[in-house]
């Protein structure tokens, strides 16, 4: 039986400054948010390869495995999604809804003082935020997924600068993960920035993700 499984946590405090500095970001390249999910999607097929051959019983489909990103250009809505490993509701509390390596505080003092791109990506890197990394360009970040071999689905949301994030069980949801960003508002003067652009998108996996095993498709949905 599912229970009613709705429930508002708090970031702890340090993760909640550290979310703050990178939506005030000291640190201007912001196309790392999607190298850093399509990271995660690609260790995260690692990982289901791995676990398929290793538990035959896992009842995993493995056949196209593979990453997507998907736009909604009217909506400015961008989604990186993996058919990998996925996340249980425990991991998705411990991995994601918390910093699992310790010493934010320290990180965020490193951030501040960092001195070039180069220097912040190297410690973003080290200390293992890449997901917060979408808080750069995003108001709104929906993660949903689900683990091979389990049924239900757990999805996480925040809002950029809110303390708190929500978690619930669902129903259906196809196994891996999806990554939804609410885009912020292009800026104007600054369009070589926006992330529903095609040719963007293109653009940044061609520069960060060439090394990428894994298929990466594009859809997107045109204005
Ligand atoms: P890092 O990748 O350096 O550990 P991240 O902030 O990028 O730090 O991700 C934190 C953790 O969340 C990952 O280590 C992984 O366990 C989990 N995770 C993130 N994205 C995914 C995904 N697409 N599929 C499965 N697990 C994920
Ligand atoms: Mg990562």
């Amino acid at each position: 039986m599912t229970e009613q499984r709705v429930e508002t946590l708090e970031f702890q405090a340090e993760t909640h400054q550290l979310l703050e500095l990178m939506i005030h970001s000291v640190y201007s390249n912001k196309d790392t948010f999607l190298r850093e999910l399509i990271s995660n999607a690609s260790d995260a097929l690692d990982k289901l390869k791995l676990a398929a051959y290793q538990d035959k019983d896992l009842g995993a489909d493995t056949s196209d495995l593979h990453i997507e990103l998907e736009v909604d250009q009217d909506k400015r809505v961008l989604t990186v999604r993996d058919n990998g490993i996925g996340m249980s509701r425990a991991e998705v509390i411990d991995l994601i809804g918390t910093l699992a390596k310790s010493g934010t505080a320290d990180l965020r003092r490193k951030l501040t003082e960092a001195k070039s791109d180069a220097a912040a990506e190297e410690l973003i890197g080290q200390f293992g935020i890449g997901f917060y990394s979408t808080f750069m360009v995003a108001d709104k970040v929906v993660l949903t997924t689900r683990k091979a071999g389990e049924t239900e689905a757990t999805r996480w949301e925040a809002a950029a600068g809110s303390s708190t994030y929500a978690i619930d069980t669902v129903a259906d949801a196809p196994q891996g993960t999806s990554v939804t960003l609410e885009l912020k508002p292009a800026d104007e003067d600054d369009h070589l920035f926006d992330y529903t652009q095609e040719w963007k998108l293109r653009e940044i996996v061609r520069k960060y993700s060439d090394f990428i095993a894994w298929p990466i498709r594009m859809q997107v949905e045109r204005t």
